[in-house]
């Protein structure tokens, strides 16, 4: 009886003496006076204090995204596959990046859009804000109550829908599907599958957006300072491009090659982004030759430079990743040279402690140093002509 008793003390005043709720600000914009802006607010609220950063159905989503998303192993909102990478939870991350609400406007009758900023509040990081707007949408389902919604399915459901082959496209307004393209992209499908000995590519979807503000509207960002123009999501098969066109090479390597990939948990990024780089270039606006050939003039008296400097940022190119792309790509491609297909496939799957050890092993080298001398002399002697 009194144990019982204690359980049910700590379940009435746990989440009173537990840490405190999350207040997000609102801007003079925001009405409160009315009732579905309030409600909406209210919504807003009951998700950021609801671990909005766990993978389950949170209470305040929209019941089929999350149920069908999570399945998938992905969190309900898709900003937050990004904004709180490098914080341990959710409340670390609304700590630092405070949210304030810059609006509530209602665009349909049922359905509101909330727009809120998020500004580092740290002393000295001033110059970084905005560092997200985020947009979602709040729709009162049958039962009269609000839920959140993505962005992604409502702003897309005009856009061109074209299926060829194992792709189904959908092409943003501003972006042109050009066919030839899109054959070209399915071959090269077809060739790095063969490659690497796949025999069936698994359908996928494309977004085409025709720049990366565009594609970020898909992830729930008006705004994102540090953006991307290529994404890959394996779990729900959806590369999204913001280069209007309907090929990437780049990232269809990510999408044919996930197969391969036992444990996505235990993989490195070095080999993962390598290998797409090898097969394709760094983006799509860039070869592997013509990249590599950049990399080895910026390197060529930089004699002390090592894979752990690339990897631990230490040495790093200001608005890509170019090194650590390329001095994987050069990796698959020795392998690949040396032992062959099955051996890059091999490393794909390992982590970097197990890359370190098995490296120079497959590479025929005594130690991982000698791996790194091999690897600079290649790159520093490199010339595409
Ligand atoms: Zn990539």
């Amino acid at each position: 009886m009194i144990r019982q008793l204690i359980y049910l003390i700590n379940i009435i005043f746990l989440p009173l003496i537990g840490q405190s709720q999350i207040i997000p600000e609102i801007t003079a914009r925001v009405d409160t006076t009315e009732t579905s802006v309030k409600e909406v607010y209210t919504c807003f609220k009951g998700y950021i204090n609801s671990k909005p950063d766990s993978l389950y159905e949170n209470p305040f989503w929209n019941k089929n995204e999350s149920y069908t998303l999570v399945e998938n192993g992905m969190n309900c909102n898709r900003s937050v596959w990004t904004m709180f990478r490098g914080f341990n939870n959710s409340t670390d991350f609304y700590d630092v990046y405070h949210p304030k609400i810059l609006s509530i406007e209602r665009i349909e009758i049922n359905r509101f859009l909330l727009r809120v900023i998020y500004n580092n509040c740290t002393e000295g990081y001033e110059k970084h804000n905005p560092v997200y707007i985020t947009r979602l949408y709040a729709v009162k389902n049958k039962d009269g109550e609000f839920k959140l919604e993505n962005t992604l399915e409502y702003d897309t459901r005009n856009w061109r829908k074209i299926r060829y082959k194992f792709i189904t496209y959908f092409v943003s307004p501003t972006s042109h599907f050009d066919k030839q393209k899109a054959r070209e992209g399915i071959k090269f499908c077809q060739k790095a599958a063969k490659k690497f000995n796949i025999k069936k590519i698994q359908p996928f979807i494309f977004y085409i957006t025709n720049d990366s503000e565009e594609m970020g509207r898909l992830f729930n960002f008006e705004y994102w300072l540090s953006y991307s123009t290529g994404i890959t999501n394996v779990p729900t098969r959806e590369i999204f491009s913001a280069f209007g066109v309907a090929s990437y090479p780049h990232e269809f390597v990510h999408m044919i090659l996930s197969p391969l990939i036992t444990n996505y948990e235990n993989t490195n990024m070095l080999i993962n982004e390598g290998v797409a780089t090898w097969c394709a270039g760094p983006t799509l606006d860039e070869t592997y030759d013509s990249a590599l050939e950049s990399f080895s003039n910026e390197i060529r008296d930089n004699d002390t430079l090592t894979i752990d400097d690339i990897l631990t940022s230490k040495y790093r190119n200001k608005y890509d990743n170019n090194p650590l792309y390329l001095i994987g790509a050069v990796i698959c491609s020795m392998v690949y040279e040396k032992k062959g297909i099955e051996d890059v496939i091999k490393i794909l799957n390992l982590t970097l402690n197990e890359l370190r050890r098995e490296l120079p092993i497959i590479m025929q080298k005594e130690s991982w140093k000698q791996v790194n001398s091999e690897i600079f002399e290649y790159i520093r002697n490199y010339n595409s002509h």
